[in-house]
């Protein structure tokens, strides 16, 4: 009786880790090995290049981009981030934290053209696609968004360039599978984020995830295309980031996400999280000479 439980318990596709037949069936186009040249604005970012994308979370007021843009040239980098539309974990809103939409936008048009920076905004419904693809360079999957499948395919018709983030409890295979639905519609414009993953243990109460570094080094042995890491967002508290960017770049990753901000205390949503400007300009002094050592450069 025993025995026969089992047996039925037996599973000859394994559905949580990527296999040969995965390869060949399921995501062939995710793991095919080519040369690829990923553009942003039609210009090449990645190669010898890490790029480090930076702003605070949302797109609070214009004041604040502004100051943000000045310091991310200040530190000649040419990616600004920055969120009108996001998706919270809960449904209550403070005051102070009310999606700024398309005056968000507005915003980020503004920086845009007085800076010269490229933007990466995040999309959450399709409904407002088109009017985002008017402003951004970069368009963002956030993890929650990861398998919400239409919109991929819809995000990926508009020929723009895509970060696509991992769900925090995704395996490389659904993260993967996601990516595949993006590639499908012909669009290989794409940049995988790895943004930390739920664990049992994360060493800190105010830390919610674990940046799975393992990833980067996994998704390169499968993918050829840009792997980038996001320190931010994996360990939610601002002294490790530092020591996770450092440790991204050895791990090889391909560009990295910093969450900034003029006033972290100030900030509307995750305020433990973003570097202030003078932490956040030693930590490009320091990757710039880390990216060396690895023949890089960071831009
Ligand atoms: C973000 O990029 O601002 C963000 C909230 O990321 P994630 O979707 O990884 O949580
Ligand atoms: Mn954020």
């Amino acid at each position: 009786m025993k025995e026969i439980f089992i047996k039925n318990l037996s599973n000859k596709e394994p559905t949580k880790d990527i296999t040969d037949d995965d390869i060949k069936f399921k995501i062939p186009l995710s793991t095919k090995k080519k040369k690829r040249k990923i553009l942003i604005n039609n210009q090449e970012f990645f190669t010898n290049n890490i790029p480090i994308i930076s702003g605070p979370n949302g797109v609070e007021n214009r004041k604040l981009m502004f100051a943000v843009a000045k310091e991310l040239k200040k530190n000649k980098l040419k990616i600004i981030r920055g969120h009108a539309f996001k998706p919270l974990t809960f449904p209550y809103r403070s005051k102070k934290y009310l999606e700024s939409k398309n005056q968000g936008l507005e915003i980020m048009d503004e920086v845009k053209k007085y800076f010269n920076l490229n933007v990466v905004t995040e999309v959450t419904e399709i409904q407002y696609l088109d009017r985002i693809c008017m402003t951004a360079d970069i368009l963002q999957i956030g993890s929650r968004n990861m398998q919400n499948l239409e919109l991929l395919r819809e995000v990926a018709k508009t020929k723009k360039t895509i970060i696509l983030k991992r769900h925090f409890g995704a395996s490389l295979r659904d993260f993967l599978g996601a990516a595949e639905h993006i590639l499908v519609e012909g669009n290989e414009n794409l940049i995988l984020c790895e943004r930390g993953i739920s664990a049992p243990h994360t060493h800190r109460a105010t830390s919610r995830f674990i940046l799975d570094l393992q990833a980067i080094q996994a998704l390169k042995e499968l993918t050829t295309f840009p792997i980038i890491s996001d320190p931010s967002h994996a360990s939610f508290w601002a002294p490790y980031v530092p020591g996770l960017t450092y440790a991204s770049i050895g791990a090889n990753c391909d560009g990295l996400i910093i969450e900034m901000h003029p006033n972290p205390k100030e900030s509307a949503v995750d305020p433990l999280q973003p570097l202030n400007f003078s932490q956040f300009s030693k930590l490009i002094k320091q990757t710039r000479k880390l990216a060396k050592v690895f023949n890089k450069k960071i831009v």
